[in-house]
């Protein structure tokens, strides 16, 4: 529970400081510096907040979720898909806050936790699980938040169709990622990353 809180926290600050001009960036940073609290600011993220999670109101129908358009295609590779397990599959974040940040997204389209079936909320868990220990063995990140929005206000991009993020962390990446980070260079750590995860998924069972 208190990972999921701080992570809540985490993803609805940093949605604020990329909507937000480099003046008021800089005087958040210093009152979440102030509380203790450091940000991920990810500027590549801006086309995403501003464009479709941005007009994601969690009305939106199968046939308008891109969750759903994108499994229909049937082609993994070109989303970054790393498994389809029963009731879940795993993708990498197209718009990650960080290297190897992975969703864990129900099959169906449903909104809430109570909306999933026992088995497919067990599943979700039991992934998190998997999916944080691979993401260790490979990427071996200092740290990980793992957590779910539920709504718009609460930070949520696609708040019709559920999903956990595992976002890794590595010491300094508050800091490293406003110099350095561009799409161009997120969009090839997408394409590595995806192939450095994509064998252990492709051996996992559960
Ligand atoms: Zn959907």
């Amino acid at each position: 529970m208190k990972k999921i809180i701080i992570f809540t926290l985490l993803i609805g600050s940093a949605t604020t400081l990329i909507n937000s001009n480099d003046k008021q960036q800089i005087i958040e940073n210093k009152i979440h510096e102030e509380h203790g609290m450091k940000k991920l600011f990810a500027p590549w993220r801006t086309k995403y907040t501003n464009g479709e999670a941005h007009k994601n109101d969690g009305t939106e129908k199968r046939d308008e979720c891109s969750f759903c358009t994108q499994l229909d295609e049937q082609d993994d590779e070109k989303y970054f898909i790393l498994k389809r397990f029963k009731y879940n599959f795993v993708m990498l974040n197209r718009y990650p806050y960080n290297a190897g940040h992975l969703l864990i997204i129900s099959l169906e389209h449903k909104k809430n936790l109570y909306d999933l079936s026992p088995e497919a909320r067990q599943e979700l868990i039991e992934l998190s699980s998997h999916c944080t220990k691979i993401v260790q063995d490979i990427l071996k990140p200092a740290a990980m938040n793992i957590g779910i929005n539920l709504g718009k206000i609460a930070g949520a991009g696609m708040p019709a169709h559920l999903h956990m993020h595992i976002l890794p962390r590595w010491l300094g990446d508050t800091n490293f990622l406003p110099v350095f980070g561009q799409t161009k260079v997120i969009s090839i750590d997408l394409t590595t990353v995806y192939k450095q995860l994509k064998p252990s998924f492709d051996a996992l069972e559960i």
